[in-house]
């Protein structure tokens, strides 16, 4: 067993835990860290997905961090690059000495009389149970399972001979040339994996239950590359993240707005991408309504290329039941398969498995209540990073990590070490993440929730967080500070959920 004592443990060396210890490097450079990584790289998501094409879905000058200028040709960028982007940061700023890699936390126990937490992580190679204290716990495990993806119930799996792929677990020695392959989904992932695939494959086929509303955007950003040729990066960074923060921001409010309009749009814009006399309804038109699930990206409109030029072909349909040599679909059609994919998947996993207690009494996750979207009611010293569901991941976890440092700063100002977010006074919850995905809605009841009301509610709305999270006040109604021995249960009890709204 080794002990150790650090000022912040950051669990997590994905965008947000680099990023993190990024903003401690630069704003609280007095304070001592560590990072604990259950993995043996950095990078988090894009350095466990290795499918082919694997890309970003927003663009990186949003997705990258606010300090550190995205300067790679492309905007919707693939997975190696931002990666590399990842490490670069990380290296800049001095973190990986400050790495512990295949260390994954268990616990976490808070004791109020030594303001402290004392965490359990279990070495990933040994076993070794590591136990660490440290003042500030700051959770940035993402949001799903590392070793598992999801995958629905499939009928007549084990008859099927071909190979079938999570796209999680991309085996290294798959080769698809001239393969038939069916990709199972219509999110994100398949909206990747379907183009790039039918690059070399015989024929893809993207096999949906429903469709999903799929935006063409140009893969380079013609404002960034216009600015960069007569601005230095640091100059020209800011302006294109702003254009495109308003950008997704209109879009998401016209969306709710006028979901009627924006469905047009959409609609329209598929079909002049497709061939004439496609069944643009049937395939590319929802039942729900834009941003109801995240809007999938298609770079340079590569997936309605990919149909047009007939490499790949997309089925509304159900599985009825695999067979030795694919699918056979409810409608009675047939689809031959070397290879199946299902890109059906994550699953959600708050707080990477992480398990809470404060004082002696276990932390019941679905009864907390976030605050400002990085805290938790009655979890004192304790942040997490959750970004935004309708932009880009760093935009959140940028002002969540700098809020973390001004709130440091702010317990060595005023001599107190102690902060600890209170429940809302109304009863009213709402689900955390309130998207109507399949995996958000299968994990909905495992996570915290949020209020109805600042600072309990998330607006999504980066404009109104920078002024909440940069500028706003420290102190308000929603959070208490005390020294080291107080009581650090908060003095409203939380009631009980009353209403979901959705
Ligand atoms: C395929 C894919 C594409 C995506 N594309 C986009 C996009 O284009 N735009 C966007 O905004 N978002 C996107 N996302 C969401 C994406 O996860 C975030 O953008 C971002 O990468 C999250 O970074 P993170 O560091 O918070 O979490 P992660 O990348 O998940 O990293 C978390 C890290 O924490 C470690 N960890 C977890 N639990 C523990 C534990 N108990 N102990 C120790 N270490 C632990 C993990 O090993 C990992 O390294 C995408 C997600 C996926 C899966």
């Amino acid at each position: 067993m080794a002990s150790d004592h650090v000022d912040v443990l950051i669990i997590g060396a994905g965008l947000s835990g680099i990023g993190a210890a990024c903003h401690l490097r630069r704003d609280c450079p007095d304070k001592t860290y560590a990072v604990l990584e259950a993995r043996d790289a950095i990078g988090g998501t894009w350095d466990l997905f290795r499918y082919p094409g694997i890309r970003s879905d927003s663009d990186m000058f949003t997705l990258g961090y606010s300090f550190k200028p995205w300067t790679a040709p492309k905007a919707i960028a693939d997975g190696t690059t931002i990666r590399e982007y990842v490490r670069e940061t990380a290296q800049e700023y001095d973190v990986p000495r400050h790495i512990r890699f295949r260390h994954r936390v268990l616990r976490a126990e808070w004791d109020s009389d030594t303001a402290r937490w004392t965490v359990h992580a279990q070495r990933t190679d040994t076993a070794e149970i590591v136990v660490l204290t440290c003042s500030f716990l700051f959770a940035c495990a993402g949001y799903y399972r590392y070793d598992e993806g999801y995958t629905p119930p499939l009928p007549g799996v084990e008859t099927y001979a071909g190979r079938l792929v999570h796209p999680q677990h991309w085996p290294d020695d798959l080769d698809h040339s001239g393969k038939r392959v069916v990709v199972i989904g219509s999110g994100a992932t398949a909206v990747t994996l379907v183009p790039a695939m039918a690059q070399r494959a015989a024929h893809v086929t993207m096999l949906q239950r429903s469709p999903t509303y799929i935006l063409a955007l140009p893969a380079r950003d013609r404002l960034a590359d216009a600015l960069r040729r007569r601005l230095p990066a640091k100059a020209a960074y800011p302006v294109v993240r702003w254009k495109n923060v308003l950008l997704s921001t209109v879009n998401f409010q016209l969306s709710r707005r006028a979901p009627g309009l924006v469905k047009r749009v959409l609609r329209r814009a598929a079909r002049g991408m497709l061939p004439v006399g496609y069944d643009v309804d049937r395939h590319f038109s929802p039942r729900y309504d834009p941003w109801d699930q995240r809007l999938c990206v298609a770079p340079d409109g590569d997936l309605f290329t990919a149909v047009r030029d007939g490499t790949a072909s997309v089925v509304t349909d159900t599985i009825d039941t695999f067979t030795p040599n694919g699918v056979r679909l409810a409608s009675g059609a047939q689809l031959p398969a070397d290879i199946v994919v299902t890109a059906t998947g994550l699953n959600l996993l708050a707080l990477g498995g992480l398990t809470l207690r404060v004082d002696g009494v276990d932390v019941d996750l679905p009864n907390t209540v976030a605050y400002k979207g990085m805290m938790l009611s009655g979890v004192p010293n304790f942040a997490l990073t959750l970004g935004y569901t309708n932009a880009s991941w760093t935009l959140k976890a940028d002002l969540v990590a700098g809020y973390v440092c001004r709130l440091l700063r702010h317990l060595d100002r005023t001599g107190q070490q102690v902060v600890t977010p209170l429940p809302p006074p109304d009863p009213e919850r709402v689900p955390l993440i309130d998207l109507r995905s399949g995996y958000v809605l299968r994990a909905v009841d495992t996570l915290p929730k949020q209020g109805a009301t600042t600072p309990w509610r998330l607006h999504q709305n980066y404009a109104r967080d920078v002024l909440l999270m940069r500028r706003g006040r420290l102190t308000d109604e929603g959070v208490r500070f005390s020294r080291a021995g107080g009581v650090a249960v908060p003095e409203r009890t939380p009631r009980p959920v009353a209403s979901e709204r959705r």
